[in-house]
């Protein structure tokens, strides 16, 4: 079937390959509708790589997926043909020690779509354990339902950081996963959430969400503004979603003594950090890789009303166009938060 193929850095195409569709008991094949652009198929489309993970074959890219349900294994009880779904892009060793913790997401030999040399989604079917598969509720549309597996990023900083009703958070980064975490942290219970950033235009998308709180440290420092809305307190909760080498500066100035900071960005290369300013504050630091038992909540919180990811959705591009969607992401505008790729027919 034609896929979106990464043939090796730099090069796109949009071509037949031949993927397994094989149903296994437990499995359900998907009528694959909409996938959303993520930063690190982006980054494995200009660079080649992520860390450990290098492409040395062709790779499908996508894994932020929401389609239809076309064929159900012999074992599948809670899902049937027609159900809407998005899943979960990790599959992890069931027997593993870290998914018997509950702790599937950090499995060593977790099978993660678009990350080699596991292949995505961006192709019209893909094969999926049922257990990973999450029915839509009828308000949440394909296009949202692509949306949970960002959004289960930022819930999962959530969770990490044990918010209490009330807590002011800071997040350092206003790119899609910056307000992923703001959007988690307030539905989380934060009462206002401070997002740092040096674009302007970035900035405005989070402001449009009532307390969430924009701050262009090309204006003031961070620190400056948290001390000045908390009495020099500091934030009960700082995320650190820029992966700037650069936060890491003073990154325990906007902490409150007793708060945490919790981990999110991923910097390229090792960063130095304030050891002795933690220590001062009893921070507690938490880190967060991607996530774990949060789709089903993530779901939830959409169709409850609570949590709005539409306007977040900044392009649509049909499947044909796929290459163009992965381009313009690329070239990263500030005022693109994300791009999807609607693979398949109808809204
Ligand atoms: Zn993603």
């Amino acid at each position: 079937m034609q896929a979106l193929v990464l043939e090796e850095k730099g090069v796109l195409s949009l071509r037949e390959i031949d993927l397994p569709l094989a149903v296994g008991p437990g499995d359900v094949k998907i009528a694959i509708h909409t996938v959303g652009v993520c930063g690190s198929d982006v980054h494995y489309y200009t660079h080649g790589a992520i860390g450990p993970f290098v492409l040395r074959e062709p790779m499908v890219l996508g894994h932020e997926a929401a389609g239809t349900v076309v064929e159900v294994g012999t074992e599948v009880k809670d899902l049937k043909v027609g159900d809407r779904v998005c899943m979960e892009p990790g599959i992890p060793n069931m027997s593993s020690r870290a998914t018997k913790l509950g702790l599937y997401n950090v499995d060593p030999d977790v099978r993660f779509w678009a990350t080699p040399p596991i292949h995505g989604v961006l192709a019209p079917y893909a094969v999926h354990p049922a257990a990973f598969t999450y029915k839509l509720p009828d308000s949440v549309s394909f296009a949202e339902g692509a949306m949970v597996e960002p959004f289960a990023i930022g819930m999962q900083a959530a969770a990490r950081a044990r918010i209490k009703p009330g807590d002011l958070a800071a997040v350092i980064g206003c790119g899609p996963i910056g307000i992923m975490v703001a959007l988690a942290a307030l539905a989380g219970g934060c009462a206002r959430v401070f997002i740092s950033d040096l674009s302007a235009e970035k900035l405005a998308i989070a402001g449009q969400y009532p307390g969430i709180v924009p701050v262009n440290i090309t204006e003031r420092p961070f620190a400056e503004v948290l001390a000045e809305e908390t009495g020099g307190w500091g934030a009960d909760v700082v995320f650190e979603a820029s992966g700037s080498p650069r936060a890491f500066d003073g990154l325990f100035d906007l902490v409150r003594p007793g708060g945490a900071v919790v981990l999110v960005g991923l910097p390229v290369h090792k960063v130095e950090f304030d050891v002795a300013g933690a220590i001062s504050k009893e921070v507690r630091i938490e880190t967060v890789f991607r996530y774990a038992n949060i789709f089903d909540r993530a779901l939830e919180l959409i169709a409850s009303g609570k949590v709005d990811l539409k306007p977040l959705i900044t392009g649509t591009f049909d499947f044909d166009r796929s290459i163009e969607a992965f381009e313009r992401a690329a070239k990263g505008d500030p005022s693109d938060v994300k791009l999807q790729i609607r693979v398949g027919e109808g809204a």
